[in-house]
């Protein structure tokens, strides 16, 4: 069906666009959500995020429709995905991967060991440069610079350093760098989501906004899925569609919950 204010990806010059945005029937689908930038706005403090009443119903219902097969794939901790999405406990993907929680509840976690002899070196540089600030997720660590946007490349090439001989990975994001297990992204824990019931067998679909989601959205095309960024349709991604913020998301969600 077609959604409400919808911008087609790509549109060959003189071919009518391709103008909709259709999502396969909720009972054949696997439906996999972002949350900062995607299902919620990004607040400056990542602590203040927290779902809506109308957010969790309209998660549930969707969920109800396609059977459990919803899960919420996330650059935060399984952990602080509860918090946000409380009392509600979906099937997630925490740190980008390394942390996954499957629909019988089971989960597996990278160990945070491997990340310690990144932690006092990461420290240090945040504590050199004014305006920094590092989030130690466990298995990941988070170095923000949304106050000192001129320090963005430093802090990349800093990060850089410790992969890919260590078994790390860099991850940007908005105002974010990360350092990772490089074993897993977003692509490989929706991979892992999909061989196992309820998400088995179904067409998955995942909504991203961000450079951490791009994984996600090459897998779901590979997979025959269906890809959808949010924000500026000016942003080169591999989502085969854009909507422009997380309202035209979530009237697209009402809108195919519907009864
Ligand atoms: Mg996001």
């Amino acid at each position: 069906m077609v959604a409400p204010g919808v911008m087609p990806q790509t549109q060959a010059s003189s071919a009518p666009a391709a103008t909709s945005l259709t999502l396969p029937a909720l009972e054949r689908s696997a439906l996999f959500f972002d949350v900062d930038g995607t299902l919620l706005d990004i607040k400056p403090e990542p602590r203040d995020v927290v779902s809506d009443e109308a957010l969790r119903a309209l998660l549930e219902r969707l969920s109800a429709r396609c059977h459990g097969a919803l899960a919420l794939v996330s650059g935060r901790s399984l952990a602080d995905i509860d918090r946000i999405f409380s009392p509600l406990n979906f099937s997630a993907v925490g740190l980008h991967g390394a942390e996954i929680r499957d629909a019988s509840g089971a989960e597996r976690r990278a160990d945070p060991r491997i990340m310690d002899h990144a932690r006092k070196p990461l420290r240090d540089f945040v504590t050199a440069h004014e305006g920094l600030m590092l989030e130690d997720k466990g298995a990941t660590l988070a170095v923000h610079y949304r106050q000192r946007p001129d320090l963005g490349a430093e802090v990349l090439r800093f990060l850089m350093r410790f992969c890919p001989a260590d078994g790390l990975a860099v991850q940007e994001g908005k105002f974010v760098v990360e350092l990772k297990p490089g074993l897993y992204d977003k692509g490989t824990a929706i991979a892992e989501l999909m061989r196992a019931p309820p998400f088995a067998d179904r067409t998955p679909v995942f909504f991203g906004d961000d450079l951490t989601d791009e994984a996600g959205f090459a897998f779901v095309n590979r997979a025959g899925g269906v890809s959808v960024r949010i924000g500026s349709p000016e942003v080169r991604t591999q989502a085969q569609h854009v909507l422009p913020d997380t309202q035209a998301l979530r009237a697209l969600l009402v809108h195919e919950a519907r009864p």
